[in-house]
């Protein structure tokens, strides 16, 4: 039916290029407010987060923590009386990407709902207000650029190709016994930790003395400590000379501050060292559209970028790479555009973010040493706590919470929320919230505990 519909219309309101988390979301949006709409997809439905990113992921999370409880069972007096349990990546790997086929099959049965035209192949802009894919032409008074991104490889270590990726992670048929792991961020501190705790041995290397150095500082050493103590080789100060093959198994030559060293008998090396944006081959410049020197798409506050007519967001142009800022970006883009509300943009101000981390990490809002860079700190107060979860009093296996408010002003407006720990996951939405909404120190004091819990140390901290 999208087929039929896509031979006989070649002129959209909407064309859409990318179907990924933020092109979806604003093509849809668009169709139910009655726009004639077109998404370009080249690959599977649902983009990064879908495929490759988020989904993909939570599910290897949630297997890791899983792993994570098997071995407190004992803690929780629960008698072992059989052989335990061994974990099985392929059939893991079978039945997640069984579910991520049945979300790909959603959200096309969701794009024929709206009656939204889905043109499979690779989009190249022809001209400002052209598009063209397999051959056709297409043409819309509006064009969204939602390509997203990839995975970034260091192309200067010499057997970088024996290197996957994140893509490569969910390709993985069984499970690596030796990983090395190169980079400090989201992704790897996740698929390490993930790694970790099914029970491959893991080398995290790392070129600075923590991972996450945009976070704030306590999230950054406490993880960086919790990896060590989770048994994580972690090498700092360190990076990749050369990665050589032999057989089945790779080395990995190291450059290290404390001197030249390798790790042998690898079998799985990942680089997590960010991503670039997919605008090296789409007809940016046939189009006019202007990009950073990094290849991210220029865009003002409204997502319009240097072309009229033509607007970018989500991980295209590098700002918050996060599933729910495309979408929301992208469906506020669409009630501009198609609902008469002309002024309605997202504001990029305290977007909360959850790094599944072991243990997982929350955080909104500006770091204590953002805060005294702008503020001052004689304008600055800060809240922090450390206490070890109740959970943990039971099992052997410790994992202190550490918290922090920065609060700025006579008024101690809360500009930043930070948490690594137990449930921090979970727990950082409904705080996210109030501090959007601009709360204050006495305001988190004023609402009543949930005892006992984590989260009630927000608002009873001294
Ligand atoms: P994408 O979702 O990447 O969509 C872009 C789409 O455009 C793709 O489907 C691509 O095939 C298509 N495309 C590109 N070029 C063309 C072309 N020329 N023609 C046609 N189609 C084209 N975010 C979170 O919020 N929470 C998480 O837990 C999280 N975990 C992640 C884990 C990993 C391992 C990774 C890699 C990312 C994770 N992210 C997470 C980030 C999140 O996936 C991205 O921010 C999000 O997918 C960006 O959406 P987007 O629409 O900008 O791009
Ligand atoms: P990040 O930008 O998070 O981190 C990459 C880090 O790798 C850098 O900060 C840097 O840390 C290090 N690095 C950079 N270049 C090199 C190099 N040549 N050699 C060694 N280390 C290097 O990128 P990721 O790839 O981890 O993730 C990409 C984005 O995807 C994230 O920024 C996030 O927006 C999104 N994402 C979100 C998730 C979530 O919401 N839970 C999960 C996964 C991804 P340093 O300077 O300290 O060395």
């Amino acid at each position: 039916m999208n087929h039929l519909r896509t031979l006989m219309a070649k002129s959209f309101d909407y064309i859409v290029i990318g179907g990924g988390s933020g092109g979806l979301g604003s093509a849809r949006r668009a169709a139910t407010l009655g726009a004639n709409v077109m998404v370009i997809e080249h690959k599977r439905l649902g983009g990064t987060c879908v495929n490759v990113g988020c989904v993909p992921k939570k599910v290897m999370f949630n297997a890791a923590v899983h792993a994570e409880y098997l071995k407190d069972h004992e803690g929780y007096c629960f008698e072992v009386q059989d052989k335990g349990y061994a974990f099985n990546w392929n059939a893991m790997k079978q039945k997640r990407d069984a579910y991520v086929k049945r979300l790909n099959d959603i959200y096309y049965a969701n794009l024929e709902r709206d009656k939204v035209t889905l043109v499979r192949g690779e989009a190249k802009f022809t001209g400002p207000k052209e598009v063209t894919v397999n051959g056709e032409k297409y043409t819309a008074e509006h064009i969204l650029v939602a390509t997203g991104g990839h995975p970034k490889m260091d192309a200067n270590i010499v057997g970088i190709e024996h290197a996957i990726s994140s893509d490569g992670f969910f390709e993985l048929e069984k499970q690596p016994k030796n990983v090395v792991v190169v980079g400090a961020g989201y992704i790897a501190v996740e698929l390490s930790g993930i790694f970790n705790a099914l029970g491959s041995k893991v080398n995290l290397l790392i070129r600075g003395k923590t991972v996450l150095r945009r976070f704030d500082s306590m999230i950054g050493e406490a993880l960086t400590e919790e990896l060590k103590s989770s048994g994580v080789n972690l090498i700092s100060d360190c990076g990749v000379r050369e990665i050589t093959k032999e057989g089945e198994t790779m080395t990995v030559h190291l450059g290290c501050s404390g001197g030249d060293n390798k790790i042998a008998g690898v079998d799985c090396v990942l680089y997590a060292i960010g991503r670039e944006p997919n605008t090296s081959n789409i007809g940016l410049d046939v189009a006019g559209v202007k990009v950073r020197p990094s290849g991210h798409i220029v865009v003002d506050e409204f997502q319009n970028t240097s072309t009229s007519g033509i607007y970018a967001l989500g991980d295209v142009c590098g700002k918050a790479e996060l599933t729910p800022v495309a979408i929301a970006a992208g469906r506020k883009l669409a009630h501009r555009l198609f609902d008469k509300q002309s002024n309605l943009r997202l504001d990029y101000e305290n977007i909360p973010s959850v790094v599944f981390s072991h243990p997982p990490i929350g955080s909104i809002g500006i770091t204590e040493k953002e805060a005294i860079d702008k503020h001052g700190s004689e304008n600055v107060k800060i809240y922090k706590t450390e206490f070890l979860p109740m959970y943990y009093q039971m099992v052997s296996h410790k994992s202190r919470m550490k918290m922090k408010l920065v609060c700025v002003g006579p008024t101690e407006k809360v500009v930043g929320l930070h948490m690594i720990g137990l449930g921090a996951d979970e727990m950082l939405q409904g705080f996210g919230v109030a501090v959007k909404m601009g709360a204050t120190k006495k305001d988190f004091d004023s609402c009543v505990a949930i005892h006992p819990t984590q989260s009630e140390e927000f608002v009873t901290m001294r």
